[in-house]
């Protein structure tokens, strides 16, 4: 196709796809944060091709978001392009792996594969967030991490060229990926292998009981980013700040979940992030002060800070 022919369909496509200071908040599951100076939805791979491409000639910084439910982000909000996975959701099976792209919420997608007749995730339902997100972080609950059964994950470099990685587990670790700390990777779709069953009713209740097991424990009462400090060596991130007394602590609008000491909630809606940070160092010195232990976090940053 002649370049100026393909200019102009990514301008029709761009207008189409990018939207001017969309504010954020919503779309965290912490509900704070400021705007994004601009973002897309893209719902293909050519689109977000794209969109890569135009963040490149127009030298703005690209940051990736799927369910914000593990993202902090800034109230000064976020300078650039962000591409919101939400849009690229599709899924297919082939044989024994079930394939998905990265903006599939995870809960979703453990129901479709069980539709398919495919069982093996359902110990990671009601994580909330999507496909994308999980990998990125391999996330984990009831002893199984993402990364366990992920066979392939197919990401664009900032080229927009389109990669496959096959997986190898000893790359994965607890709450790290290949893709962590990449900014540069942006995870397109992935393949999960895993077994075929005649079962399906079983393997759905099982995502059932432990998704209740979740919301008996409290986990989706108020707006919050789950568990905001990782694990350290040995130890409970939620123990040693439960024994500093710190559950219900409050900042502004950020408090410590009275049910779990790991999680900072916004109770009443009015929290800011700074709030959240505020809280987030604050616990972190308190834990040091006590027990001598620096606390890393879990969730990710996103914005000018
Ligand atoms: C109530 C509650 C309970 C939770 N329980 C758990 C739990 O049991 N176990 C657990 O592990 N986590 C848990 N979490 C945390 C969170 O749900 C998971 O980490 C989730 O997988 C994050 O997905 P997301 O789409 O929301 O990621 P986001 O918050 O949108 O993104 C997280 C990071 O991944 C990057 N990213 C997202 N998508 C892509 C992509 N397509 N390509 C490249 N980078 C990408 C982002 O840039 C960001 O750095 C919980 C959160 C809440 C609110």
């Amino acid at each position: 196709m002649p370049t100026n022919v393909r200019n102009s369909i990514e301008k029709i496509n761009l207008d189409h796809l990018l939207m001017e200071n969309l504010e954020l908040a919503s779309h965290s599951s912490i509900q704070c944060g400021g705007n994004a100076q601009w973002a897309a939805y893209p719902t293909n791979f050519e689109e977000l091709r794209i969109l890569i491409n135009h963040a490149k000639d127009n030298n703005l910084p690209l940051s990736i978001l799927g369910g914000a439910t593990n993202t902090l982000i800034s109230d000064k909000g976020v300078e650039g392009l962000v591409i919101l996975t939400g849009h690229l959701a599709r899924r297919h099976v082939q044989g024994e792996m079930f394939c998905v792209r990265s903006g599939c919420p995870l809960d979703k997608a453990i129901s479709q594969a069980i539709e398919d007749g495919l069982e093996g995730l359902e110990m990671l339902g009601g994580i909330p967030g999507t496909v994308g997100g999980a990998i990125y972080g391999n996330s984990g609950a009831n002893g199984v991490q993402i990364g366990d059964l992920l066979y392939y994950v197919d990401y664009m470099t900032l080229d927009g060229k389109l990669h496959r990685m096959q997986i190898h587990q000893d790359e994965f670790s607890y709450r790290h990926s290949p893709f962590t700390g990449r900014d540069d990777l942006i995870i397109y779709e992935a393949g999960f292998r895993l077994k075929p069953t005649t079962q399906t009713s079983e393997v759905r209740k099982r995502k059932d009981t432990v998704k209740k097991h979740r919301k008996h424990k409290g986990l989706y009462d108020y707006p919050s980013l789950g568990s905001v400090f990782k694990n350290p060596e040995g130890k409970k991130a939620a123990a040693l700040i439960d024994a500093c007394n710190l559950k219900g602590h409050t900042i502004g609008g950020a408090s410590v979940s009275p049910s779990h000491a790991n999680i900072i909630i916004n109770r009443e809606g009015k929290a800011t992030s700074e709030d959240v940070r505020a809280l987030i160092e604050y616990i972190r010195a308190v834990v040091q002060s006590e027990f001598h232990i620096t606390l890393q976090e879990e969730i990710h940053y996103l914005g000018r800070w």
